[in-house]
């Protein structure tokens, strides 16, 4: 990496299906998805302006900042440096925001330190602060809505990022009788004047297409323009999530460089446990913008589409859909690997079109011998659920770490990727959430005898087994009063939206 002459352009998105003009960030930002279902895509990819030595004395605040503004050109550094401020804040347990923990040969990126103790949190606690900004520079005068149906985390991270943010309001359905119990609780005692959550008699499924229909009901919308509302969501495809992940990837770099572990310039493989193709593809830009990363080795659980994706360049989601351990990366459907096919096939839309509608209409597609030869820098892996578990027993016993399932899956595939490769590279194994949210499989993988029923009381054997104290979002849940009761038939959605916002 080295310190260019500064040249900061306006950085404008296309759509990856190419039809459309190009959008500025916040406008990007705005409209999540591209009028014709592509993606936004960086017309070109930016270059870090800092050398490792300058990132490497830099907190995670002013690392995001300087990450940050290289892709979202048209926010004012106030603006930038003002979303960022409220966003990595003291709702994060530790200062460092991105800890990096050592642990046999491999270093830990902890991603789970914010509000809901998941890795979402890292860009959901910046994304309500970059979408208001968003509205503002764009002359939106309208509140904006956020409706999202959640399979369990992400509705959590939405809430907290958006609870209380000025000029929005957040409206989450989830299947009542398809979460954890945490999970629910996390979400019904969520605080907050412009927060709602509502349990759906239906799965997710329901709850998603119920979502869409409301999203896509014209009449609805000019209703909700003339009440003075606008409809958006928080999903993960949105570059305002996608570009606050590349700053953790550079801040490990740094951490790393600064605590001697690596010298200037080596490179390093970072290993993601992966489901819709959002962390990995931030490493991926990490990458582009010059962070010496090697291999991007991208970990799967049963759900093995994008194993077999990089194994063969074909991508086939017409199989068995498989619950795991690891229910955030139980995904068929990878969203943002549209980016990655846009760029493997030289930024061609045409031909990303093409693939996706293939995608769409029969379930598979398959990427060109000159594509296939772009994927070189990934690697593909994946872990079933004893490996899973035989991952997080072994850490425990080598190195008195805990992880979470997901983690472990990423685990999992880095020691089967060395002992197969006998790559020997410094590894950033990249850790998506705290074992407490998943204290019951956790425990169950050591082996701990007998599982006490209660969440409480198992956030408690595992303090004990692993010598951590219990998070704070788990030891609020206690004594936190439940604020959202209402429940409601899949096919009343839309009634319930409409008087929450008071538009029948
Ligand atoms: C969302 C999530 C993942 C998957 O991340 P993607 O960006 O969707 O690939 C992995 N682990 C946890 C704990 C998650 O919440």
């Amino acid at each position: 990496m080295k310190k260019g002459i500064e040249i900061i352009m306006n950085l404008m998105y296309r759509s990856t299906r190419g039809s459309g003009n190009a959008v500025t960030a916040s406008q990007a930002i705005l409209q999540g998805l591209s009028p014709d279902g592509g993606l936004y895509v960086p017309e070109t990819i930016p270059q870090l302006q800092k050398s490792m030595k300058e990132l490497s004395k830099m907190d995670y605040r002013e690392t995001a900042y300087e990450v940050m503004r290289l892709f979202l050109t048209d926010y004012s550094t106030e603006e930038l440096k003002d979303c960022i401020d409220k966003a990595y804040d003291s709702k994060f347990d530790t200062p460092e925001i991105a800890p990096i923990r050592q642990a046999g040969q491999a270093y830990y990126l902890e991603l789970f330190h914010g509000a809901t103790i998941a890795f979402k949190d890292m860009a959901l606690s910046i994304l309500p602060h970059l979408l208001t900004k968003a509205a503002k520079k764009n002359k939106i005068k309208e509140q904006i809505v956020i409706l999202t149906a959640t399979s369990g985390d992400t509705g959590k991270a939405a809430l907290a990022g958006f609870a209380d943010v000025e000029g929005t309001s957040i409206i989450v359905f989830y299947p009542k009788d398809g979460v954890s119990s945490v999970q629910e609780k996390q979400m019904v005692t969520q605080q907050g004047t412009n927060t709602q959550v509502i349990g759906i008699l239906g799965n997710f499924d329901d709850a998603q297409t119920g979502v869409k229909n409301i999203f896509n009901n014209a009449e609805l919308g000019k209703r909700l323009k003339n009440a003075g509302y606008l409809f958006s969501s928080a999903n993960s495809i949105n570059i305002g999530r996608l570009v606050p992940q590349i700053v953790y990837y550079v801040y490990s770099y740094a951490s790393l460089y600064k605590k001697k572990q690596i010298s200037e310039g080596e490179k390093i493989n970072v290993v993601v446990p992966t489901g819709n193709f959002g962390n990995i593809l931030a490493a991926y830009y990490a990458k582009r913008l010059g962070v010496p990363i090697d291999k991007l080795i991208c970990a799967s659980n049963e759900n093995k589409v994008l194993y077999d994706f990089f194994e063969s360049g074909r991508y086939d989601k017409n199989r068995e859909f498989i619950l795991t351990e690891s229910p955030s990366m139980d995904i068929l459907v990878s969203s943002n690997l549209e980016r990655l096919i846009y760029h493997i096939a030289d930024d061609d839309a045409e031909k990303t079109a093409q693939l996706m509608k293939a995608l769409s209409t029969q379930g598979v597609y398959e990427i060109s011998e000159s594509m296939k030869a772009n994927l070189k820098d990934f690697v593909g892996g994946w872990s079933d659920r004893q490996q899973t578990r035989d991952a997080i027993r072994k850490l425990y016993h080598d190195n008195a770490y805990v992880i979470d399932p997901h983690t472990a899956v990423a685990a999992s595939v880095y020691l089967d990727y060395t002992a197969k490769t006998g790559d020997q590279t410094k590894t950033v194994i990249v850790s998506t959430a705290s074992p407490y949210k998943f204290a019951d499989s956790v425990l169950d993988a050591l082996q701990t005898g007998e599982l006490p029923k209660d969440d409480y009381e198992q956030a408690k054997l595992l303090s004990k087994v692993s010598k951590t104290g219990i998070p704070k979002a788990v030891e609020e849940l206690q004594s936190a009063p439940v604020v959202h009761k209402t429940v409601c038939e899949t096919g009343n959605m839309q009634e319930i939206v409409e008087k929450l916002l008071k538009i029948i």
